[in-house]
């Protein structure tokens, strides 16, 4: 895996090297994060595919207290979608697949390419390895969980059609969360992850570098994929089961995605800055 270190690519790599410490946006936005991008982007015709993580039937991680992630990752991706429809963004479209891996994932990324979607943001909420799992018991039932890495992760792919495009939505995203008061988990960078370890690409804004996700290498547009917290930690699944906690991540993506959408508007200017050119 460490193989990719080596190979990191040129536009983050310059990225990194131009604007650390502050990370992949620089200094003039740690203040703004939050205000209302400068310029105006055409909301209504801009598609943002939200798209929810697992599937009904293979609904992915159980929280410390049996949840299953799907029905974490359902309601988030609904309300995502709502208020993005509510600050104009009219286009963006819940995607729920009901096909199991790996075809679902395939499919996942079909579908928005076939929609032609400006962005690509899919919804999880995150787990830890079996062997770092304890166990406790919660309404009668054994359940497993791990109190020691709270706080979300955002995953981009190299090998997406647009890299430079998805490390901005994702640093872009990463800036509102923090600003809101949430922070990022840095364990993906520890030993103790194995094979799960990933490389920080963006470490004010915790964005984490995975090529091999699917929905992110196969996507024609910039993806991401959120992990909006930890549902296997005791007091975060709490915090993630709140209508305040989803409005709060809900608030940071449609702000992210309307910088997003104006920095694209814009492409001369974004690109002169992202790519070090
Ligand atoms: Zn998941």
């Amino acid at each position: 895996m460490w193989r990719a270190a080596t190979r990191l690519g040129g536009v983050i790599a310059i990225v990194l090297l131009t604007a650390q410490p502050q990370g992949v946006l620089g200094q003039d936005h740690g203040g703004g994060a939050s205000q209302p991008a400068a310029v105006s982007c055409a909301r209504s015709s801009f598609r943002v595919v939200v798209d929810v993580g697992h599937t009904l039937d293979v609904p992915g991680a159980n929280s410390a207290r049996g949840v299953p992630e799907y029905a974490f990752n359902l309601q988030l991706a609904r309300e995502i979608k709502q208020a993005l429809a509510d600050a104009g963004f009219e286009q963006a479209v819940l995607m729920i697949t009901g096909t199991a891996p790996w075809r679902g994932l395939f499919e996942r990324a079909t579908r928005a390419n076939a929609m032609h979607a400006n962005l690509f943001i899919a919804i999880h909420h995150d787990s830890v390895p079996d062997n770092l799992k304890h166990i406790w018991e919660y309404a009668g039932q054994k359940n497993e969980f791990n109190d020691d890495y709270p706080g979300y992760a955002i995953f981009i792919s190299e090998d997406n059609a647009d890299p430079a495009g998805s490390l901005l939505f994702g640093s872009l995203l990463g800036r509102e969360l923090e600003h809101r008061g949430l922070h990022y988990t840095p364990h993906y960078t520890l030993a103790l992850m194995g094979h799960r370890r990933r490389i920080l690409v963006d470490a004010a804004a915790g964005v984490y570098r995975y090529d091999q996700l699917i929905v992110l290498r196969a996507t024609r547009m910039p993806a991401v994929l959120l992990e909006a917290g930890s549902i296997v930690n005791r007091q975060e699944e709490l915090e993630l089961a709140s209508p305040e906690r989803r409005s709060l991540t809900s608030a940071a993506i449609v702000a992210a995605v309307e910088n997003f959408c104006a920095m694209r508007t814009r492409p001369p200017v974004v690109k002169a800055a992202v790519s070090g050119h």
